[in-house]
């Protein structure tokens, strides 16, 4: 029986995602940084919104006492989330969601601080208090709702591998290809987490930062990096004389915006947005991770509960 299962379910999307991998070879995008600044112009993606009420809300409250949302993010996955450390700017589809979202709430940029945060201490950070809410290829799980909330989802991806881009593989037909291979990934993530429970016969590495793990594949330390398509399609685009792809996507990850524990209000609100955003969605996503030519539908929001 197989232990985990194809994205038969997400259809044509997902494998015209993955059919575009081999073109894709130009550098990851970023769209202008400021608020929501789109690639070719200077026309915002998204207004910052004025007279916001948000009833019931301790995050909000939170953000709006404080001056300013503080947001959890990643900063090492290209057309995601993505920190260009010469220059400072932060870009990237996940990093224009958040803004969006900030913006919806009535901040502008200069009210934001971004938290760089592991997949591992994600639910951490919101527990704490650490972050009013996280916005980082972030999968909506049964076991993560334990503790937290999430909003969404925003973006549909799947379980893929990163290899060499020498060699011989081209695609996966089944996880357990790489039975007696080192597969390296981040911790506390949901690709390690089926790599160990479901398929023993791998060798796995982990680190905080799936950066790390391709350093360890341009290193000839790993066989392959797994994480969501959408992350891998980044770091090939990044260094396509070096990495590829394969074709075949396993799992199902639904991306949402992490809340902290019982704070529907605010899960409500970002809703909403998305539900009743226009075209925003479609704005953002051609501005940063349709750059690399993927096609995708905006996913339908969860209920809340
Ligand atoms: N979406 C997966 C997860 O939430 C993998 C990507 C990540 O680690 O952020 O675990």
């Amino acid at each position: 029986m197989r232990r985990t299962r194809t994205l038969a379910g997400i259809g044509i999307a997902a494998v015209a995602l993955l059919a575009l991998t081999a073109c894709n070879s130009g550098s990851p995008t970023s769209p202008g940084g400021d608020t929501g600044g789109g690639e070719d112009s200077d026309t915002p993606l998204f207004e910052v919104a004025e007279g916001v009420t948000l009833e019931g809300s301790p995050t909000y409250d939170a953000m709006v006492e404080r001056g300013g949302p503080i947001i959890g993010v990643k900063e090492d996955q290209p057309n995601l989330g993505y920190l260009d450390v010469t220059t400072g700017e932060r870009s990237g589809f996940d990093i224009e969601i958040s803004r969006w979202i900030a913006a919806s709430l009535g901040f502008e940029e200069s009210d934001i601080t971004y938290e760089p945060i592991a997949s591992a201490n994600r639910e951490q950070a919101l527990v704490n208090g650490d972050i009013d809410y996280y916005v980082g290829t972030y999968s909506i799980t049964d076991s993560r709702k334990e503790q937290i909330e999430f909003a969404g989802p925003y973006f549909v991806t799947g379980q893929g591998f990163l290899v060499s881009a020498d060699s011989e593989m081209t695609e996966v037909n089944d996880v357990s290809d790489f039975n007696g291979m080192t597969v390296c990934s981040a911790t506390g993530s949901t690709p390690i987490s089926n790599i160990k429970e479901n398929y023993p016969e791998i060798n796995t590495e982990e680190y905080d930062i799936y950066s790390q793990c391709v350093d360890d594949l341009l290193n000839g330390k790993v066989d392959a990096v797994t994480t969501d398509a959408a992350i891998l399609i980044g770091y090939a685009a990044q260094d396509p004389d070096n990495l590829k792809v394969l074709d075949g996507l396993f799992t199902e990850e639904r991306y949402g915006v992490g809340i902290p524990k019982g704070d529907t209000a605010l899960v409500e609100h970002i809703n909403t947005l998305f539900t009743d955003g226009g075209d925003t969605w479609q704005a953002i996503f051609d501005a940063t991770l349709g750059q690399s030519g993927i096609e995708v539908e905006q996913p339908a929001v969860d209920p809340v509960g």
